[in-house]
C-alpha cells in the first residue's frame, strides 16, 4: 500500500499542473519559529490555506456547496488509491498542501466525520502502521475540519511536525500522569507542552486500539453524551504506536476573523502538533509567544476538563 501511496503522488505531481505548482509553491513558503514551554511552533505563511481556514462550516453554507470530498465534485485529474476492509476509503493527494506530502484519506461514502465508530479507531492505526514516514491526523467536526460532513483522515509527512519528536521525551510522562499501562506502553496526559493532551504509546496494535476506544467513550461521557471536540494524530516508527489526543473547548479563538485585531486563525490537528499554516500575511508577522498561548488556552481543554475525562476513563 506505501508504494501505491508513493507512486500516486508523484504521478499527481507530475501530472496535475495546478497541484504541482501548489507544492512547489509550498517549499518556498517562509517560516518563522516560536518557542513555547518545551515546545516549538513553526509558523508556515501559507496563503493557499485561506479556503480550510476561512471555510464555512454551518449546515446552511455545507448544504449550499458541492461537497469536494466526494468523487462526482472532484476534478478529472483527481487519482485516488482505494483502501480498507469494513469501511471504505480513497487515499488522495491534498492539493492545497501544508505538508510537503500531504493526504486526504476520505470515505468512499458521503458521511458525516465523526470518531462514534470504534472501527475508525482501528482504521487509523493501522493506515499509521501501513504509511510509516506519515502521521496521520483527524480534526473534529467543530475542530479544523473543512468538510465535517465527509467522513475523512488526512496525513502528512511526519518529520515536519514537532510533536512527532517533542512527545518522545520521557520526561513529560512521569508515573503519576500515567493513566494505565504494562511492559508493552503507557497512556498518559501532560500539559508541559502548552496544551492540555493525552498520549499513548505501545508497541502492541491490539492495546492500542483499546486505550483509544476507551478514552473516546471517557471522553464522550465527559461532554455530556455527545461527539467529543477533538484532534488525534497517529503514526508507527515501525515498532510502536504513538497516538496524541487533544480534547478541545472552542472551534477557533474569539479573536477569529480579518483586520481590526483579529486574525485567520482555524486551528486543527496541525496546529495542535506545532506546526501553523497562517493564510494572512500580517498575522504571520504578528504573531508571537502570548498569541500562540492564548490560542491553544482559548481552544484546548482546561484542567478541570481534563481530571472530568481522566476520572470517567477510571470509572470502566
Ligand atoms: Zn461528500
Amino acid at each position: 500500500m506505501e508504494q501505491k501511496v508513493r507512486e500516486l503522488i508523484k504521478r499527481q505531481l507530475h501530472d496535475w499542473s495546478a497541484v504541482s505548482e501548489n507544492y512547489a509553491a509550498l517549499g518556498r513558503v517562509q517560516l518563522r519559529e516560536v518557542e513555547l514551554d518545551q515546545s516549538l511552533v513553526v509558523l508556515q505563511y501559507n496563503p493557499q490555506r485561506r479556503r480550510s481556514t476561512a471555510a464555512k462550516v454551518d449546515e446552511a453554507s455545507l448544504k449550499a456547496r458541492p461537497c469536494f470530498l466526494c468523487r462526482d465534485n472532484q476534478p478529472a485529474e483527481q487519482e485516488a488509491v482505494e483502501w480498507g476492509s469494513t469501511l471504505k476509503y480513497k487515499i488522495q493527494v491534498n492539493p492545497y498542501p501544508i505538508f510537503s506530502q500531504h493526504l486526504t484519506i476520505s470515505a468512499l461514502e458521503h458521511s458525516p466525520q465523526s470518531m462514534m465508530k470504534p472501527q475508525r479507531f482501528v482504521d487509523m492505526l493501522e493506515l499509521a502502521r501501513l504509511l510509516p514516514d506519515f502521521v496521520v491526523f483527524y480534526n473534529g467536526p467543530q475542530c479544523g475540519a473543512s468538510a465535517p460532513d465527509h467522513f475523512h483522515f488526512q496525513a502528512g509527512n511526519r518529520d515536519m511536525l514537532p510533536l512527532c519528536f517533542e512527545v518522545l521525551d520521557d520526561s513529560l510522562w512521569p508515573m503519576e500522569q500515567r493513566i494505565e499501562g504494562d511492559d508493552h506502553g503507557f497512556i498518559a496526559f501532560s500539559n508541559a507542552l502548552g496544551r492540555n493532551m493525552f498520549f499513548m504509546r505501545t508497541t502492541e496494535e491490539l492495546i492500542a486500539q483499546l486505550y483509544c476506544v476507551r478514552l473516546q467513550v471517557a471522553m464522550y461521557e465527559a461532554y455530556g453524551d455527545a461527539e467529543p471536540m477533538e484532534n488525534i494524530l497517529c503514526w508507527h516508527d515501525g515498532n510502536e504506536f504513538f497516538v496524541v489526543v487533544f480534547p478541545r473547548r472552542a472551534h477557533r479563538p474569539d479573536f477569529y476573523g480579518e483586520g481590526d485585531g483579529k486574525m485567520l486563525l482555524s486551528p486543527g490537528a496541525v496546529d495542535m502538533g506545532g506546526l501553523w499554516a497562517v493564510p494572512v500575511e500580517d498575522d504571520f508577522n504578528r504573531l508571537d509567544v502570548d498569541t500562540v498561548r492564548n490560542v491553544y488556552d482559548q481552544v484546548c481543554i482546561d484542567n478541570a476538563g481534563m481530571i472530568k475525562i481522566i476520572d470517567n476513563y477510571f470509572k470502566r
